[in-house]
């Protein structure tokens, strides 16, 4: 399939056909020998998965979408790499991004853009655009994501997928090059709720190589997910993320999963989280400021490409100016200079400080919703997927397609997007995000399974 279509999606930066291949006939081997062997197989063994580019991976190159790393292999496998590999599961490839992640189209791969495979013509969500278009073109029955503002979510919903953002902590990021630490979560993405339950049993839980995972052992995500029951349950409708701002479409395909949700015995009520409007600014400071201190390892010293200046003298900073300048592209080099300023003294407390600030109320706005309901509901996006080249020169547009995504991150809930169904006006997939306390991730599955 991916030698089919990947031609016209490019969903994939690398292809791991022969490794891929081995695993299979393994469990193929194991399962026909039968036996205790047989028996321990995971679920989901012999399953193949794809890779976001971000996840370091023994054996495949890792580029984060980005020239800097340009034929750069990882000497150690992510966790959840590991966890893949421990179940069985053949890793098909590595998935196109944006740029370290920066970006809601995937066009700002230095390795030329996904398409969506529901309209080639059309972006398939970023940063994960390329993992959401393998699983959307049927290149993979699974593939794993990376979700900083949005970037496994808002990539679902426009290709009609299944994205999940756990919470914090609850996945570990070891391994997932860092763009805004606190703000980063692994998660999975594939065709249908119970898939990603499966998925994300399998990449969950406790990590001691990093230091911000969460000690809890895992929910059974999977009877959640089984179970899909909302009898009883309280929903609420985030007054601020949809109305005013997001397309008909996807209004009205946002009204019939709350009839659905009605129908199988939930009480909708709105609930008004008057901080979100902030949160947006919030993270347009937030994440350059981590964004740039991560990204500075990135010297042309230590990884990847090096390029030395073509006159004068051969000082390290002179090289690390050379390397990162033909290194990075243009929206990363917009974020490490937003990140600088608003990191610098005097500037600090106006911006850091004050997003910081802003970073609480918000956690307080999903506090005091959660004291009123088991789960909040909101169009993921606000539109469907856009053209190629729409917004790609006007960067605000671009971020304004994350509203409905970035308070979970900053708050550290976890949120999951799933298809709710065409827009009327131009046949393309909506999504509907469902959000729930940290910790409660299970309730995600539960509800979702309602929805599907
Ligand atoms: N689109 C958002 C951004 O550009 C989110 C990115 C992400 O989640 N990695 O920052």
């Amino acid at each position: 399939r991916i030698a089919a279509v990947d031609r016209k999606v490019h969903a994939f930066l690398h292809v791991n056909t022969e490794e891929a291949l081995a695993v299979a006939a393994e469990v193929d081997a194991i399962r026909a020998a039968g036996g205790a062997a047989a028996e321990e197989l995971h679920a989901l063994a012999g399953v193949p998965i794809a890779v976001k580019d971000l996840i370091v991976t023994i054996g495949q190159p890792t580029t984060a979408g980005s020239k800097i790393l340009e034929g750069w292999y990882s000497p150690y496998d992510a966790t959840v790499v590991e966890r893949l590999r421990a179940a069985k599961m053949p890793i098909l490839g590595k998935t196109n991004l944006d740029e370290f992640a920066m970006g809601s189209s995937t066009e700002h791969s230095a390795y030329g853009p996904t398409h969506n495979p529901w309209d080639l013509d059309r972006i398939p969500g970023g940063s994960g655009g390329g993992s959401a278009a393998a699983v959307a073109a049927f290149e993979a029955p699974l593939a794993l994501g990376t979700d900083t503002g949005g970037s496994i979510r808002q990539p679902g919903a426009v290709t009609g997928t299944v994205g999940v953002k756990p919470t914090y902590g609850g996945v570990s990021r070891y391994g997932a090059i860092a763009m805004a630490s606190s703000l980063d979560q692994i998660g999975p993405v594939s065709r249908t709720v119970l898939d990603s339950a499966l998925l994300h049993q399998v990449i969950g839980g406790h990590d001691p190589r990093d230091s911000t995972s969460l000690p809890d052992p895992l929910e059974d995500l999977v009877a959640a997910a089984r179970t899909g029951n909302v009898q009883g349950m309280k929903i609420g409708i985030i007054k601020e993320l949809h109305g005013e701002g997001y397309q008909a479409g996807v209004e009205n395909r946002f009204n019939e999963s709350l009839e659905l949700l009605r129908g199988a015995g939930a009480e909708i009520v709105e609930v008004s989280c008057p901080n979100f409007k902030y949160a947006l600014g919030a993270y347009y400071l937030i994440m350059p400021s981590e964004a740039s201190s991560n990204l500075a390892k990135f010297d042309g010293v230590r990884y990847g490409l090096r390029v030395l200046p073509e006159e004068g003298p051969l000082t390290i900073e002179r090289v690390m100016g050379a390397t990162r300048a033909a290194g990075f592209g243009d929206e990363v080099k917009r974020r490490i200079i937003l990140g600088t300023y608003a990191l610098s003294a005097g500037y600090y407390d106006a911006y850091y400080g004050s997003a910081q600030k802003v970073r609480t109320l918000i956690q307080r706005d999903f506090e005091a919703a959660f004291a009123k309901v088991d789960v909040l509901i909101s169009p993921t996006a606000p539109t469907t997927a856009f053209k190629l080249g729409e917004k790609l020169n006007d960067p605000l547009a671009m971020y304004l397609n994350d509203v409905a995504t970035i308070p979970a991150n900053m708050a550290g809930v976890p949120g999951l997007s799933l298809p709710g169904g065409l827009a009327d006006e131009d046949g393309l997939p909506v999504g509907i995000q469902l959000l729930a306390p940290a910790r409660q991730d299970a309730r995600l599955y539960r509800v979702g399974a309602v929805l599907e």
